[in-house]
């Protein structure tokens, strides 16, 4: 700690330019720092830290979705099918596919993570002579029912076991090795943890998991453009992931899935719709699975809510995964930094790893009081600034830093923030009521 940047925690008036002057250094020397003006943003003072739940709106999104709409939809009609809309599904997997390291053929887009967690949790359980299908206890809600779902439909032979973590943010070495046996027929895991932010590593768990005849699932739904992933170099068998988080499709956006080139053809989807059919519009009696990603198909793919990828995927592309990730480590540890020095003091604990390999690019701080600080971060008239992050039960306060639009003035922002609303009990207005959306 530098001795003038000494803080006592009731002194909160001169904290907000104390470490913003520290933040500004780094938005300085930021070489993506320029990106943040490609995302619409009309309010001066919010700060926007839940990239990771809803991204924002590209600038060039809204004249994409204006010409689909207009030129696409308004003029070309039924004939946009063969002129743009058919191929969609796949020319955009192939744009996401260098985002987790995939080949272009082995990504497609289409229906919501769940529907896609379905087909592919359904297919391996259904194949497979083995009964359990092991998670941990931190994953999403969403990847865990439907596994639950799919053991009831297969008439609950199967098994779903979760890893239990210790310390609510990790789950170890131990846990895996003790349920990833040679019955267990899938690990469905998420890369990185939706509240915690720890990331497995991919590489290490999917191969102990082949060393046990299992296969592995990996949803990359807080991954993609969050941290690096490689699926192809892990070896990775099966992933999901979403578009309206760090890949600001906007919300409700289609999902996308990958299956390794080689099993592609081995592995049947259990919803047999006519995209997935080997000739749609032969409108045969009888269904003929495509080749390749095809298959995993179901129906119409949503060509307004999958098009809007194309303008945000763009900007991935400039950017670059290794600047994205490096800024994002930085975020988090300067987060971190500052957590200890002013947010530690008041009560807060670190609910995400503090090794930042082991940590993507959002974090959790618990506190007793984190709805009610939460309100009062985002309430528009109290304060300078509107602070939006989220939070997730029971006590967590999730802040996402997005590379691409978030400044390191808008951490110490929301550092400082967080330290004034719990130091002078600013919290204490709201109530505990709990809207439906957190
Ligand atoms: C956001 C998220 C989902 C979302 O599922 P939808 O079907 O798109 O609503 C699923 N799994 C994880 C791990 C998520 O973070």
């Amino acid at each position: 700690m530098d001795a003038d940047n000494y803080y006592i925690p009731i002194d909160v008036g001169n904290l907000a330019e104390t470490i913003l002057k520290r933040a500004e250094k780094y938005d300085v020397d930021d070489p993506l720092a320029s990106f943040a003006s490609l995302f619409m943003k009309e309010e001066p003072s919010l700060v926007y830290l839940d990239g990771n739940s809803l991204g924002m709106l590209p600038v060039a999104t809204k004249e994409h979705i204006r010409d689909v709409l207009e030129d696409e939809w308004g003029r070309g009609l039924i004939r946009s099918y063969n002129d743009k809309w058919w191929n969609g599904p796949s020319e955009l997997g192939a744009m996401i596919a260098p985002l987790v390291g995939a080949g272009p053929d082995e990504v497609i887009v289409c229906d919501s993570v769940t529907v896609n967690l379905f087909k592919i949790v359904m297919s391996v359980l259904r194949d497979s002579r083995r009964n359990s299908i092991v998670s941990d206890e931190l994953n999403f809600g969403t990847d865990l029912y439907i596994a639950q779902g799919v053991i009831d439909l297969l008439g609950g032979r199967h098994r779903l076991e979760l890893m239990r973590s210790d310390d609510g943010i990790t789950v170890s070495d131990k846990e895996l090795k003790r349920l990833v046996n040679s019955d267990c027929a899938l690990l469905s895991l998420s890369h990185v943890s939706f509240r915690s932010a720890f990331v497995y590593d991919m590489e290490r768990v999917t191969r102990l998991a082949h060393d046990n005849g299992a296969m592995v699932l990996w949803d990359l739904s807080h991954a993609a453009g969050a941290v690096p992933v490689d699926l192809n170099g892990a070896g990775a068998d099966f992933a999901v992931g979403c578009t309206y988080k760090y890949l600001n499709a906007g919300p409700g956006a289609v999902s996308f899935i990958y299956v390794r080139r080689d099993i592609q053809d081995k592995i049947g989807s259990p919803l047999w719709g006519w995209w997935a059919d080997a000739d749609p519009f032969s409108f045969n009696t009888d269904f003929t699975p495509a080749k390749g990603m095809k298959r995993f198909l179901t129906g119409s793919v949503p060509v307004l809510s999958s098009t809007t990828l194309r303008s945000s995927l763009e900007i991935f592309r400039l950017a670059g995964m290794d600047r994205i990730r490096e800024k994002s480590v930085a975020m988090t540890s300067l987060f971190h930094s500052l957590f200890k020095e002013y947010l530690e003091p008041l009560g807060f604990a670190f609910g995400s790893p503090e090794n930042p390999d082991l940590r993507g690019s959002h974090v959790s701080v618990k506190h007793p009081e984190a709805y009610r600080i939460c309100k009062a971060l985002a309430d528009e008239n109290e304060g300078e600034w509107t602070v939006i992050p989220d939070f997730r039960v029971p006590d967590n306060i999730r802040v996402g830093f997005a590379p691409l639009y978030n400044s390191f003035a808008e951490v110490a922002i929301a550092v400082a923030e967080m330290a004034r609303i719990a130091g002078e009990g600013v919290y204490e207005k709201y109530s505990d009521e709990r809207g439906v959306v957190t």
